[in-house]
């Protein structure tokens, strides 16, 4: 009375198959014609009931050897009548496409990922610090150990009968989807945990220390894994971001890996040149040497004193750039005067013998003025 096809042919296995590689068949097929994969492909549906219908039986020792005897015509004298729809292959092989389509049990869940800021001082991003950091997140229920059960006892959820998904829609159209009862654990407490309202996991005000590698600059974001929200279904927690913002220094500036510390000079040591005693981020002093003729805005570097690299291992530093800004003196004694308008003169003579500027000669005959008083 039947024109089946052959389960056998139908799964593509030979008839001394055993039920590991009738499994493994039945998978490949399942997964290629699965309906979510398949939208409204009628051939692809058809091949799908085809092969759920060829593994309930081969997959059943009983039925398989009555279909192996007598045929479909032996199934059908024995009551079974393959399946009606989806839904009826989703109840029976859930597992499987549990496996295959990470839904129902296996449906694990991520926690997310979060994010805080925190704000350091300008020598801690030098030397690097621990800092605390304080932020809301989800984590597991202390009181019953995350169970959700005052019992700690874990229940099987009655809504899906610990399958964790249940079938919905109408008609032909039937999908197992993520039961709401218990979000696909399976599992739901008769004795719910006071603490956590049955729910196995809780807000908290969290404080955690967290390391802040040397060198780091406001902007850095560092990843610090499974510090964020609780993962759902036994899925892994999420990570913590946490950007850094530096707090600036009275004294000293900053250039990507450089620490800039910028200093008053007199006109004469510019002029003479000489020992400079400058302060360090680490609050040590280095003396520099300041060349001789040494102009407003010039630099000198002290190698190997900047930030270091955070994200180098090899070592490798900016700079210390000391600016000096030349300052010309206030509140002449006589004496003073004198020498400089001394000093003045010369330098109009050697002025004679190379380029004479505008500038010096009106500051010459200023000069020669006062002198002739
Ligand atoms: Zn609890
Ligand atoms: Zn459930």
């Amino acid at each position: 009375m039947s024109n089946k096809a052959d389960y056998y042919d139908v799964l593509g296995v030979s008839r001394n198959s055993d039920s590991a590689s009738i499994k493994k068949a039945y998978r490949n097929l399942a997964l290629k014609y699965h309906p979510d994969r398949n939208p409204g492909d009628a051939e692809a549906e058809e091949r799908f009931k085809e092969a759920a219908e060829a593994y309930e039986v081969l997959s059943d020792p009983e039925k398989r050897q009555l279909y192996d005897q007598y045929g479909h015509e032996g199934l059908h004298h024995a009551g079974f009548e393959g399946f009606k729809g989806f839904g009826d292959i989703f109840s029976a092989f859930g597992d499987i496409f549990g496996d295959l389509f990470g839904v129902g049990r296996s449906g694990s869940k991520r926690g997310r990922d979060l994010g805080v800021e925190v704000v350091i001082d300008y020598v801690d991003a030098y030397t690097g610090c621990e800092t605390k950091v304080k932020l809301p997140r989800v984590e597991k229920c202390d009181a019953c150990a995350g169970t959700g059960s005052r019992s700690r006892i874990i229940q099987q959820c009655p809504n899906c009968n610990g399958q964790g998904q249940v079938v919905q829609g109408m008609g032909f159209i039937r999908m197992a989807v993520t039961c709401p009862k218990c979000r696909g654990t399976g599992e739901f407490p008769s004795d719910p945990c006071p603490e956590c309202n049955g729910q196995g996991r809780i807000n908290r005000q969290r404080e955690l220390t967290v390391h802040v590698p040397a060198g780091v600059g406001t902007g850095a974001r560092l990843r610090i894994r499974g510090e964020g929200g609780l993962g759902e279904s036994g899925g892994e927690s999420g990570d913590l971001y946490v950007e850094i913002a530096v707090r600036h220094h009275e004294r000293f500036g900053r250039e990507r890996n450089h620490v800039l510390y910028e200093t008053k000079i007199d006109m004469v040591l510019a002029a003479l040149g000489g020992d400079l005693e400058v302060p360090t981020v680490t609050g040590e002093t280095r003396v520099v040497k300041v060349p001789e003729g040494a102009q407003n805005g010039k630099l000198i570097r002290i190698p190997g004193l900047g930030f270091p690299s955070p994200s180098s291992s090899s070592g490798s530093r900016g700079d210390q750039i000391v600016s000096l800004s030349v300052v010309t003196p206030k509140n002449l004694t006589d004496r003073q005067r004198e020498l400089l308008e001394e000093f003045a003169l010369i330098e109009e003579e050697k002025s004679h013998e190379g380029t004479l500027k505008g500038w010096t000669r009106k500051l010459t005959d200023k000069v020669k003025k006062a002198l002739q008083n």
